[in-house]
């Protein structure tokens, strides 16, 4: 597997006009191989696009605010295990959303699609939910959180990469994290005030995770939006008060 440095060099001596074997020479990659770009650019160029992480020169993935959103959705309820042969090194990513919520299932396989746009996202109807998959060499390397095992029981660290993306868009990481595991209801209060007696509603917000590192990027997330939270109990974030929760609905919303 070449890097997308070098089929990029490679592609563009060929395109001056280079002759193969002199590319060939120069650059180490057989004549044949250079044969089968130079038949097939695209298929050369989809290479190409392939890793914004494990070429010669990392970059962020991009579109960036779904790349927040999606590892929200991972950390919240997703899984990256190995998908069919082991001996391929493909990987598939998955993520459970409910029937209930079609809004949710469009904008999972949204965010799906636009991170990985050469791999080719599915649904798969199970009891009660839709499962989106979509399989890639390189979902290790986007989300580097995978591992064996449940995910409370293990690190969950962010590279300081993905730190950069946070803190653009934390916003859409706790969008991920509420539709994948939280709950938004209302509250409703009742005050008496001189002219009688009034009813108030207001969002609630509830994270639930068993892993103390999610539910701590959850809770920094929420300080950086600076939106109060508290833990209702050790494994359930709360987000209880009017403003607070008037300000998460800017970023995360009813379920749809
Ligand atoms: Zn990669």
């Amino acid at each position: 597997m070449y890097s997308a440095a070098v089929r990029q060099q490679a592609l563009d001596l060929i395109n001056s006009g280079s002759s193969l074997r002199s590319v060939s020479m120069s650059t180490g990659i057989t004549r044949s191989t250079l044969r089968e770009w130079r038949a097939n650019p695209e298929k050369a160029q989809a290479a190409r696009a392939h890793c914004p992480r494990c070429g010669d020169d990392p970059a962020l993935p991009e579109p960036r605010a779904d790349y927040a959103y999606l590892l929200g959705l991972y950390l919240g309820d997703g899984c990256v295990s190995v998908g069919g042969n082991p001996s391929k090194g493909v990987w598939k990513l998955r993520i459970i959303c409910g029937d209930a919520w079609p809004g949710l299932i469009e904008e999972c396989v949204r965010a799906m699609q636009a991170v990985r746009p050469t791999s080719k996202v599915m649904l798969q109807q199970k009891p009660g939910c839709q499962e989106v998959a979509s399989y890639s060499r390189h979902w290790p390397c986007l989300f580097p959180q995978h591992g064996p095992g449940k995910k409370h029981l293990r690190l969950i660290e962010l590279q300081p990469w993905q730190q950069i993306i946070l803190t653009e868009h934390s916003g859409h990481f706790v969008r991920g994290l509420f539709h994948s595991d939280g709950y938004r209801g209302l509250n409703r209060v009742r005050r008496v005030l001189p002219d009688g007696e009034h009813w108030y509603e207001y969002p609630r917000y509830l994270f639930s995770n068993k892993s103390r590192d999610i539910l701590g990027l959850c809770g920094a997330a929420l300080d950086r939006l600076e939106v109060e939270w508290r833990f209702a109990r050790p494994d359930v974030i709360s987000v209880a008060k009017r403003e607070a929760g008037a300000r998460l609905d800017a970023f995360v919303g009813p379920k749809y």
